[in-house]
């Protein structure tokens, strides 16, 4: 992706440099089974996060530490900060048709654990999008996982903070909140193949985005779509549970399996309009 001398987002919330002193207490046994949860049943992080401090103050206190990251680091930062700057001027434009602005998310980049309107956000949990605060939250030791599962190159990260912003883009549009009502009415496998709909419909608002983005600034460069993806295939339920010893099963999808995930992306990035992206086809 062609991204240097970009502009960068100024709604990029730096918070590398903070250490969560106390507030949620987690013990190492609890952690370990968040781990499990999200990486192996592939649960939604954010429901096993608000799980894991249910109850418990979320008043928590930050301190401050003389942060220095190194230069590898900074370029991840400075690039995602330049994705952030993309997404909104593409999405501020798709409002402006009809006479909409975009709200705008904040990107929240962190080191292992920070306070969040859903509860202690954690880097084990991956990046996810916090609705009650429209906030991305970003640990980036995650793209070193991304990479250990299979996924690189700079547009692996881009279709993975793109699709957050999906998420973002669901929310504004109330797709989430009937998700979630409709959530209520089933039992756990409805639930979870509601879930899967609407992840599916993330990644293909990342296509329709990579498709804009491109039009508007022709920032592709050879590559960048196999690596959106192979990203999208390393992320998908059933290579997960494959990699981790299990055989797929469908009722445990949370996200879609790799081929489902890699043709909603291509939907959106072929057509560029969200109309292709009716992942429900009328089931909420
Ligand atoms: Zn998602």
């Amino acid at each position: 992706m062609k991204w240097k001398n970009r502009r960068r987002s100024s709604n990029v919330d730096d918070r590398r440099a903070q250490r969560m002193k106390s507030g949620a207490k987690f013990s190492i046994g609890g952690i370990i089974m968040a781990l499990i949860a999200i990486f192996v049943f592939k649960q939604d992080p954010m429901q096993v996060v608000t799980g894991m401090v249910g109850g418990q103050s979320s008043s928590t206190i930050t301190e401050q530490t003389n942060y220095e990251p190194s230069a590898e680091e900074q370029e991840v930062y400075d690039f995602v900060s330049v994705v952030l700057a993309d997404t909104e001027d593409t999405w501020a434009n798709f409002f402006k048709q009809s006479n909409q602005r975009y709200p705008q998310p904040t990107l929240v980049v962190y080191r292992d654990m920070t306070p969040t309107a859903c509860g202690t956000g954690q880097a084990a949990s991956g990046p996810f999008y916090c609705p009650a605060d429209q906030k991305i939250y970003l640990d980036l030791s995650f793209l070193g996982e991304l990479k250990r599962m299979g996924a690189s190159g700079d547009f692996a990260v881009a279709y993975v903070l793109a699709h957050e912003v999906g998420h973002h883009i669901q929310t504004i549009y109330g797709i989430s909140d009937k998700v979630r009502s409709a959530q209520r009415q089933t039992n756990k496998a409805g639930q979870n193949a509601l879930q899967v709909k609407m992840e599916l419909q993330a990644d293909c608002l990342a296509g329709v985005w990579t498709n804009r983005t491109q039009q508007r600034t022709q920032f592709l460069e050879t590559g960048d779509l196999e690596e959106a993806l192979s990203a999208a295939e390393a992320v998908g339920d059933d290579t997960i549970m494959k990699r981790a010893g299990m055989p797929p099963r469908r009722e445990a999808f949370t996200h879609g399996s790799a081929q489902e995930r890699m043709y909603w992306f291509n939907q959106g990035a072929n057509s560029g309009n969200a109309n292709a992206c009716n992942t429900f086809q009328g089931t909420i």
